[in-house]
């Protein structure tokens, strides 16, 4: 369990009551973890209630944050993760909790993100991209296309249970957010965590889920999606073989693949990524959050 703080609402709410408002003090808590939230990193709002609540929902920077109630805290839990681009400031995060009478109950709460500087890898030449030929253009095209409509897919129910887990027992070889620069200018970033893996080592699946691609792409090599719910997905690239097939559900563990060297590589080696709703986080700190069964 990371150290986390607690903060309470200065906040007054507006309890809308059968058309009548009433003020009254919020009996809601905010915790958040970790402590600190920071640029391209995962973090979980914990609320806790005075009163008993029958749902909570929220939104933060644009994005909708699902709630289940957690057992174990007695509290109401939401993952969220901030884009690696997001600067250090106040976000407010909008939290609709449903009393037992089905009463609403709004309140705003300004989180704050603090910055994370990301270690920067300076680059001697400009990276030479061999133009590819028309038939590879069109593909690389296509691909996109169908990345960015499957990785828009939010699937509302919870598909993963509890703490999600490294893919594999091996050294990390390159981490999350390392920007590649040239001249001063931010080439790449790299959007996830790169393990030690020689060719047809297992790779387990991050978490309980349903496999959204499980196919081969130019880029990626032999790529596996699986969705975990809430707008959580995590990937595994550069597979030699796929071990699973799209819309089938998964458990945490499950072998998805064996790694490889296939796709844009110069080496055999595994590149994991998490995407929440749209953005990349570091997947090393996804494995640190505790999260509910
Ligand atoms: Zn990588």
């Amino acid at each position: 369990m990371k150290p986390a703080i607690t903060i309470l609402f200065w906040l007054w709410v507006t309890v809308i009551s059968a058309g009548a408002q009433t003020e009254a003090p919020n009996p809601l808590t905010l915790t958040l973890e970790p402590e600190r939230i920071t640029n391209g990193a995962p973090c979980i709002f914990s609320v806790a209630s005075s009163v008993k609540l029958k749902g909570m929902a929220a939104t933060w920077q644009e994005r909708r944050i699902f709630f289940d109630f957690d057992s174990r805290t007695r509290k109401w839990m939401g993952l969220a993760g901030v884009n690696i681009d997001t600067v250090a400031g106040y976000y407010p995060l909008a939290l609709v909790a449903t009393l037992a009478d089905g009463t609403l109950l709004n309140s705003t709460y300004d989180v704050p993100v603090y910055q994370l500087r990301y270690p920067t890898d300076e680059l001697e030449v400009a990276r030479e991209f061999t133009s590819p030929s028309k038939a590879t253009q069109k593909r690389i095209k296509a691909e996109q296309a169908l990345k960015s409509r499957y990785f828009k897919i939010v699937t509302p129910q919870r598909l993963w249970r509890g703490a999600f887990t490294p893919p594999l027992n091996s050294v990390i070889t390159d981490f999350f957010g390392i920007q590649r620069m040239f001249n001063g200018e931010r080439q790449s970033v790299h959007q996830g965590l790169d393990f030690r893996a020689a060719t047809g080592t297992p790779i387990a699946a991050m978490n309980s889920g349903v496999v959204l691609l499980a196919r081969n792409f130019f880029y990626e090599g032999g790529m596996v999606v699986v969705d975990h719910g809430y707008g959580l997905l995590t990937l595994y690239l550069h597979l030699s073989a796929l071990r699973v097939r799209e819309g089938e559900a998964i458990q945490r563990g499950q072998v998805v693949g064996l790694s490889g060297a296939t796709g844009r590589v110069t080496s055999e080696h595994l590149h994991v990524g998490v995407r929440w709703q749209g953005t990349y986080i570091d997947p090393a700190k996804l494995f640190q959050l505790s999260l509910p069964q």
